[in-house]
């Protein structure tokens, strides 16, 4: 019976400790405090420019910020995740920034976000919309899954996600945009997700990141 074993990671879950998401020490929090202290002493970066747009990142994707990101992609912890985008909300400032008309997150092909359970930079966007009260825009779709990026080098990158991306939604009609997602390497995925947003009327479109790989 399925009752069973749900019920005893119920219980599983109310007596295992909790754990750092960036150290794995027993923690009260997703994030333990040393780690939200070290995160918060890494170097600002500086805004980057893509050409469509561009992108504000919070943070360097090494150390903690590595680990988390990566719990929050392929382990499953949320918590760990929507902890560091408050965080990240806070280095970026967002309240002071002119708010956008809606924020949307970089999607997963239905497949693997039915194998996840969630989207990652979905949650990231929430955490975000929620910071500026902003709505979520849904219709940006991933028509195609695409293979890793991380083995690529630019013009592959740009070749592997060309069209991987399609709008389902009414005309965006001038709209002012930020694209989310968990992590920025080279901007490729970003890119081919914003050229959609553009294409379907949206007038400006920047990138909000957690990390950007160094
Ligand atoms: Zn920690």
């Amino acid at each position: 019976m399925a009752l069973v074993p749900s019920l005893a990671r119920l219980l599983l879950d109310a007596v295992a400790p909790l754990r750092c998401a960036g150290c794995d020490s027993v923690s009260s929090t997703a994030i333990c405090a040393a780690c939200v202290e070290r995160v918060g002493e890494q170097g600002g970066l500086s805004p980057l420019g893509l050409g469509w747009g561009t992108a504000h990142a919070a943070f360097a994707f090494e150390a903690e910020v590595r680990e988390i990101l990566h719990g929050g992609k392929f382990q499953g912890n949320r918590a760990g995740l929507r902890h560091i985008a408050q965080l990240a909300a806070r280095r970026l400032e967002l309240p002071h920034r002119p708010p956008p008309d809606a924020i949307a997150a970089v999607p997963l092909g239905a497949g693997r976000r039915r194998q996840r359970g969630y989207n990652q930079a979905e949650i990231v966007a929430a955490v975000f919309a929620t910071v500026v009260g902003r709505p979520m825009l849904g219709g940006l779709v991933r028509t195609r899954e695409t293979a890793p990026q991380s083995s690529r080098g630019e013009e592959a990158r740009q070749a592997n996600v060309a069209g991987a991306f399609a709008w389902r939604g009414p005309e965006l009609r001038g709209a002012a945009l930020w694209l989310v997602d968990d992590v920025l390497t080279t901007g490729a995925t970003l890119g081919a997700a914003a050229s959609v947003l553009r294409d379907a009327g949206a007038q400006q479109v920047d990138a909000l990141v957690i990390a950007r790989v160094p």
